[in-house]
């Protein structure tokens, strides 16, 4: 079985685990489970030195539902079907959990970004957006794209620019994908959005007293000892996020291996290092691991694998340490992996939950789009103006003078990055207590991503109800 095979099936067990647990109609649970559409290309390219180069691509479409449909484009060597399935049926629970109106998708091209030059990647994004157009499988009613594994803005970019050379006129084009940088109709906040969002799921998880007992925790994040694995835009935000917030990284590991340090490595240290000497091997203060994998085994209390999927498995499920596996990568535990986990009292937070900030904060972008103006452009101003008023109200009844420094901590008017980050956190604190209530109702027999999947299933099937079938 290829790896994209056993991820889904990975994704199919535990929607089936959690389906026997809902009141629903088995033929509704068919239809929610099911890929609605799945597209597949093959396009030839020109490489810089002549040769001509097949490409193969998907879009998978999990669920209309909700429209548009919404999820990343990974650039990988292993990218195929069944991977871009199962990655689109996550996003769709994953949008359910969080409350964005969106269907889940994902799309991939079978590619080591590594081995190809800009202008080669250019040239390859651009053909797969015109490929996405001519089958209605891409547009800001359709089906909007993000980044995932190998594409990032730059990517979003070109296939913004792409998107609105084909249509010209249309009035929302730049909604047409999210995640791009904020010259070219992006938000503030969206590149950090995945790892911040970890970050405050995790600090409310840890925020429940009896839950960090159980694991034999203190409440908090301050102290933890946490270990990332990859260090991507998931993994070095999530690093960063852990480390302002208190935490003590510990172990940090990349595709070329993985360092360690118990008394804390300084992340900006290592990624200096990792960036000088192309590699995050014989960093100053830190111990090279024998493997990479090895930094999955680290003494520890937070363990965040991420970078890709099936990554703890039955193998060595038995061999982690931490208290707590956080899924900041989509599917980095086996469903053996799973059970052991449990058996050990290893809390998982499930994936389709805790990084859900990243389409959070792309559904605030895509708004933006469609209403063409910045967030806080209308009322900044606005607020800075009344709270300024305020204390000059106060001032005059109490006689007391404020500093410039409590002026200007009072009156600060919300920015955008100030309330993308505010929605972020309201989205990830609001999300993870409804998930909890269903776990904690079944006592011991159940696991978050058990409940986390029964939550969203409800959602999908309440929209499936309300909607009816065509024709
Ligand atoms: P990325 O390409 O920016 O980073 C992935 C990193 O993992 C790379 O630096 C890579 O070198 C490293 N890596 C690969 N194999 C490794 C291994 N065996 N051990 C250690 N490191 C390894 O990708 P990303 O956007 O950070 O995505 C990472 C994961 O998070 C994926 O599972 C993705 O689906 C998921 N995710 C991403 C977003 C997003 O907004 N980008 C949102 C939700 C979920």
């Amino acid at each position: 079985m290829s790896v994209g095979a056993s991820f889904l099936d990975q994704v199919n067990r535990a929607f089936d685990r959690a389906a026997r647990f809902t009141p629903h109609d088995p033929t509704l649970l068919a239809n929610i489970k099911a890929c609605k559409s799945l597209f597949y290309t093959s396009f030839p390219i020109k490489r810089d030195d002549g040769r001509i180069e097949v490409m193969h691509a998907w879009r998978a479409e999990h669920s209309h539902h909700k429209l548009p449909c919404k999820g990343g484009i990974r650039y990988a060597d292993n990218v195929d079907d069944h991977e871009v399935q199962a990655l689109a049926a996550l996003m769709t629970y994953k949008c359910a959990l969080v409350d964005v109106p969106f269907g889940g998708a994902k799309g991939g091209i079978r590619l080591n970004p590594k081995q190809y030059s800009s202008g080669e990647l250019e040239r390859i994004t651009r053909r797969y957006v015109f490929e996405l157009v001519r089958k209605n499988f891409m547009g800001p009613g359709l089906d909007v794209p993000a980044p995932d594994v190998g594409t990032g803005p730059r990517e979003m970019a070109w296939i913004a620019d792409t998107y609105t050379q084909l249509r010209p006129g249309e009035l929302d084009a730049l909604g047409c994908v999210t995640a791009k940088p904020v010259s070219a109709g992006g938000i503030r906040g969206r590149v950090e959005a995945t790892g911040r969002g970890v970050f405050y799921g995790v600090r409310e998880a840890c925020g429940v007293k009896e839950d960090m007992k159980a694991l034999g925790l203190s409440p908090g994040i301050e102290g933890k000892r946490v270990v990332v694995q990859g260090m991507g835009n998931v993994g070095y935000f999530a690093a960063k996020f852990f480390q302002e917030g208190g935490a003590v990284l510990v172990g940090l590991a990349e595709s070329e291996g993985a360092i360690a340090n118990p008394k804390g490595l300084d992340l900006e240290r290592v990624v200096a290092h990792r960036r000088e000497k192309r590699g995050l091997l014989d960093c100053p203060g830190a111990t090279n691991l024998p493997s990479r994998e090895a930094a999955l085994e680290l003494e520890c209390d937070i363990l965040i694998p991420a970078a890709l999927e099936r990554q703890i498995t039955a193998e060595n499920a038995p061999r982690v340490k931490a208290k707590l596996v956080v899924e900041a990568a989509n599917g980095p535990t086996t469903p053996e992996a799973d059970e052991i986990l449990a058996a050990r009292g290893v809390t998982v937070i499930p994936d389709a939950y805790i990084n859900a900030g990243g389409v959070t904060v792309s559904y605030f972008e895509w708004v933006k789009n469609l209403g063409h103006v910045r967030f806080g452009r209308m009322q900044r101003r606005f607020e800075q103006g009344a709270y300024g008023r305020l204390l000059e109200a106060v001032e005059g009844v109490t006689g007391r003078r404020f500093s410039a420094a409590e002026i200007e901590r009072v009156t600060h008017g919300a920015s955008e990055e100030d309330l993308v980050n505010s929605g972020l956190e309201e989205t990830m604190v609001g999300a993870y207590h409804p998930i909890r209530e269903v776990w904690k109702r079944q006592g011991d027999s159940m696991d978050l991503r058990t409940a986390a999947m029964i939550v969203a299933i409800d959602k999908v099937a309440l929209s499936y109800e309300q909607l009816g079938i065509f024709p």
